[in-house]
């Protein structure tokens, strides 16, 4: 599964998120603060959720 890391540039939220939460903080704004963001403030992720 595609996974990333949030970053929001306006008040410094950082998560992991999926490809749905990413495509939800992209057409609503960040969850914490509500500036709109967009993909450069996504990190992919290829060790999201696994244990090698
Ligand atoms: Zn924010």
């Amino acid at each position: 599964m595609p996974a990333y890391w949030f970053t929001c540039p306006e008040c410094g939220a950082h998560v992991a998120v999926d490809e749905g939460a990413r495509d939800r903080l992209l057409s609503a704004g960040c969850a914490v603060c509500g500036v709109p963001v967009g993909p450069a403030a996504f990190t992919e992720s290829n060790t999201f959720g696994t244990s090698a």
